[in-house]
């Protein structure tokens, strides 16, 4: 079988998305290829970014393959499914542009495995995948009915019909993925690094997934969930050869980069810089030594909020008191250059004490963000808190929720988000 990989040119204009904007490699449709060239079949792999394609010329390149299946993912990359942009605007317009010539069209990401009938419904494709997507796709390009396929979702007369369960992926023992040259050469993008001098090419890798916490505004719930570590063999051998590439940063994109020694060991070795996000809570001194050797140079620590009752009201599980906390992501700073203590805009966080704090860590050079606002994700435990489990308007209910709270917006985001129905309107989606 003939199968279309395809990451769309993202555009973010008026969005509330406040990832990261640059191209990063897209691991999930990394996985998919392998699993999918493993089974004898032929793929297209097209990263919009990356490759400086808008949607037309990814529609054209597609066409052009003549796929059996094309695959659309609804996120960025894997690193962004936890805070993908709330709307379907840019993979619908690539999906309306390619039309019918795409053979059977299949979305997969966290929109899909959350809501999969709007997600149907906006993007009109014909299979949506519930869950991590590489082994399913594997199996639709295995399949010719596709009834069978576990963790799938499709429009049976007008009603959605899903297949049983959201997908997991075994994840451990996935092959080290090798990625385009030229895609490596357009990748100069060290993502969340601030240090200099930057040498060499960027690349992201995942070293494990998922996270056994359950912090209230973590948006896992659906994907990327229970915490599984790959095989350290097939991680070293996919970063070795990234460094022959000529990457001279990787950014581990793992939800949470627990302590793991071999590795780190293993980094020692390796003429490689790299970044990180964890929990400083899980680390202790002589670990934090270690990182350091290894090469990290950015450690991104989720504190969120600077008081005991705040992280409780997150169900961050922190048995570390704040000066506890403090101490640690210091510490980090002695061997670390930068070391970020990520914040959540907390009610019930008093302004003084959040000024307190954030002025005694950047007094020793750990950098302490504005807080930025949650958005309540369908996937994540503060959304069905609120409301339940996602039905078909959850998306806009979140964004709605989030615009109405909310009069001042992260840095990193537009300045003025527009509402969901607004964006999706542009594109047809809303429809
Ligand atoms: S520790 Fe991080 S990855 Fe884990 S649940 Fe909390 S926010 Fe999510």
């Amino acid at each position: 079988m003939k199968v279309a990989l395809v990451n769309p040119s993202w555009n973010y204009d008026g969005s509330i998305y406040f990832g990261c904007r640059q191209p990063h490699l897209p691991l999930e449709l990394g996985y998919c290829r392998a699993l999918l060239e493993a089974d004898g079949h032929e793929t297209l792999m097209l990263d919009g970014q990356l490759q400086r394609l808008a949607n037309s010329e990814l529609a054209e390149t597609v066409a052009a393959f003549g796929p059996d299946m094309t695959v659309v993912a609804t996120a960025p990359t894997y690193l962004f499914w936890r805070c993908a942009p709330p709307e379907l605007r840019i993979p619908g317009d690539l999906l309306r542009r390619l039309g019918a010539r795409g053979g059977r069209t299949v979305a997969v990401g966290p929109h899909a495995s959350a809501t999969p009938g709007p997600t149907l419904r906006k993007l009109g494709v014909d299979l949506v995948v519930r869950g991590e997507c590489e082994e399913v796709v594997a199996r639709l390009a295995a399949s010719d009915t596709w009834e069978d396929v576990a963790s799938t979702a499709v429009f049976d007369d007008g009603v959605v019909k899903t297949t049983s369960g959201l997908h997991a992926s075994a994840f451990i023992d996935h092959p080290p993925l090798r990625w385009p040259r030229a895609w490596l050469a357009a990748h100069r993008h060290h993502h969340h690094r601030f240090d200099e001098p930057q040498i060499g090419l960027g690349a992201e890798v995942e070293a494990s997934r998922g996270c056994p916490y359950n912090c209230s505004f973590c948006a896992k719930i659906d994907f990327r969930d229970a915490y599984r570590r790959r095989n350290l063999k097939h991680v070293l051998a996919e970063i070795d050869g990234l460094i022959e590439q000529g990457v001279g940063y990787i950014y581990f994109i793992d939800e949470i980069f627990l302590p793991q020694k071999p590795l780190l060991e293993a980094l020692v070795e390796r003429d490689v810089r790299f970044g990180v996000q964890t929990r400083i809570d899980l680390w202790k001194p002589a670990l934090l030594e270690l990182l350091g050797q290894a090469g990290c140079v950015s450690i991104e620590a989720g504190l969120e909020s600077l008081t005991v009752e705040g992280r409780e009201s997150l169900a961050k599980r922190c048995r570390l008191g704040t000066e506890e906390l403090a101490a640690l992501l210091i510490d980090a700073r002695r061997y670390v250059p930068f070391v970020q203590a990520n914040l959540i805009g907390t009610v019930g966080d008093e302004p003084s004490l959040v000024t307190y704090w954030r002025a005694h860590l950047q007094e020793h050079d750990v950098w302490a963000n504005d807080p930025v606002p949650l958005y309540p994700y369908p996937s994540s435990p503060s959304y069905r808190a609120l409301w339940g489990e996602p039905d078909d308007k959850a998306w806009e209910r979140a964004h709605e929720y989030y615009l109405a709270q909310f009069g001042a917006f992260s840095d990193l985001q537009d300045k003025r988000p527009s509402p969901l129905p607004q964006l999706e309107h542009a594109c047809g989606c809303a429809s």
